[in-house]
Order: C-alpha cells, then structure tokens, then sequence
C-alpha cells in the first residue's frame, strides 16, 4: 500500500506567489537545533523585518495558524507566538528602539 501525501490546492497556495522570501535563505526561518539564545534573536529579527515588508504577510500568519505549522516563522509569528495565539493568549512584542 503506498502512501498518499496531502497536496495543496492552488487556492490554499497561491498566496505564496507574492512572498517577500521567495528564493531567500530558508535557515533564516528556521534555526538548527542547538541556536544560542543570541543567534536566534537576532535570526528572528532579520525573518521578520523582512516579513514586516512581505505583501502577504497575513495569509501567511493565517495560513501557519490554520494548519498548525510548528516550525519557522510565518507571517513574522514565531513557533511560540503561533502557540501562544492557537491557546487564545495574546502576543506582546515591545516597538523596536
Ligand atoms: S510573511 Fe514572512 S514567511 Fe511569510 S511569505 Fe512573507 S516573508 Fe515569507
């Protein structure tokens, strides 16, 4: 019996034509295990200021909450923010200075 993988329907996908990322370095999204604390807050910065230009930055956001994407930053969201809005709580990120 083979396995069948789930495949996107264009409609699901098709936002990711305007993506900001597109042909962008994917370890910027997502870290190796391991990350010092400092290398990933400053990953994470570089990910969403570059999310923060992205034309389908909240189909994205939406897109990694619907489907429940553990891994990476979506939408300028973080694997903990994304957990922490999926519970209902509310993410406070402090204005950059
Ligand atoms: S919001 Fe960020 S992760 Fe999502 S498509 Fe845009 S640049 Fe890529």
């Amino acid at each position: 019996m083979g396995v069948r993988l789930l495949r996107p329907t264009a409609g699901g996908w098709e936002w990711q034509s305007g993506a900001a990322c597109s042909g962008s370095d994917s370890s910027l999204f997502y870290g190796p295990q391991g990350e010092s604390a400092g290398t990933r807050r400053w990953r994470e910065r570089q990910a969403r200021a570059l999310c923060a230009s992205c034309p389908v930055v909240m189909a994205c956001a939406e897109f990694a909450l619907a489907a429940g994407e553990r891994h990476g930053i979506w939408g300028g969201l973080t694997e903990t923010e994304r957990s922490i809005l999926a519970a209902g709580g509310r993410v406070y990120r402090p204005a950059a200075g």
